[in-house]
């Protein structure tokens, strides 16, 4: 709650302008800079998804939408060992990054308005314009593994990382452990991260936020992975 300072009204922390007077409660932000907030979910993730409920614009959701289709994309085509099916890493590439791209939007819109729908059948108090912002922040740490681990594990592993016989882990256990492990950091922050906005933007506890979203997501990727085997590998 903010308490406005001409009138004493009680705002929502999510509020710029007092409801019953007009006047600023909380400086404004016009936009979201894509760098320091970057750098802010990092730092201190409360202050930076406050930032984004705030914010006028919900600038670069969309484009972090697309780097968590690409996480998917690969993680199926990991999962269902695609590269005994390629003999060439470019194929493959380009057949992850098509479907990733394919995937990124209704993926991340099913994630909001499921998250969204759940939020609001219990209690939850935020809009879905905000649900939808702070849930595409939470993607930042799957972004910065697309960008920085992706391209590593491509390089050192190269297809061996989705064939079994022999696996990456058989073959280079040290290199595929630690660049997998990453990849599960990325995954937990970003779930804690969209646990952590609901809890802020839906006022609502934060282990039924972190339950919302578990579930939403947990229904939507046993879908997705059972569509994916059905029409691609
Ligand atoms: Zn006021």
């Amino acid at each position: 709650m903010i308490t406005c300072l001409v009138c004493s009204t009680k705002n929502d922390d999510a509020a710029v302008i007092c409801s019953s007077c007009g006047s600023y409660l909380q400086e404004r932000v016009p936009n979201l800079d894509f760098f320091p907030m970057i750098w802010k979910m990092i730092e201190s993730p409360r202050v930076a998804l406050r930032r984004v409920l705030v914010a006028e614009h919900k600038n670069y959701v969309l484009f972090l939408n697309l780097f968590f289709g690409i996480a998917l994309s690969f993680a199926l085509l990991w999962l269902r060992h695609a590269g005994n099916e390629f003999d060439n890493l470019i194929y493959l590439l380009l057949l992850g990054i098509f479907i990733g791209l394919l995937l990124a939007y209704p993926l991340g819109m099913g994630a909001v308005y499921g998250i969204h729908a759940l939020a609001k059948l219990f209690s939850g108090k935020g809009t879905v314009r905000n649900t939808y912002a702070v849930i595409g922040w939470s993607l930042t740490p799957i972004m910065l593994s697309v960008v920085f681990v992706l391209p590593i594990e491509l390089a050192s592993m190269g297809l061996l990382l989705f064939t079994t016989n022999p696996s990456a882990l058989e073959v280079k256990p040290a290199v595929f452990s630690s660049l997998a492990g990453l990849d599960v950091i990325a995954v937990l922050w970003s779930v804690y991260l969209a646990a952590t906005g609901v809890h802020i933007a839906h006022k609502l506890n934060f282990v039924w936020a972190l339950l919302i979203v578990l579930f939403v997501m947990i229904v939507l990727f046993s879908g997705i992975y059972a569509l994916f085997a059905a029409l691609v590998v």
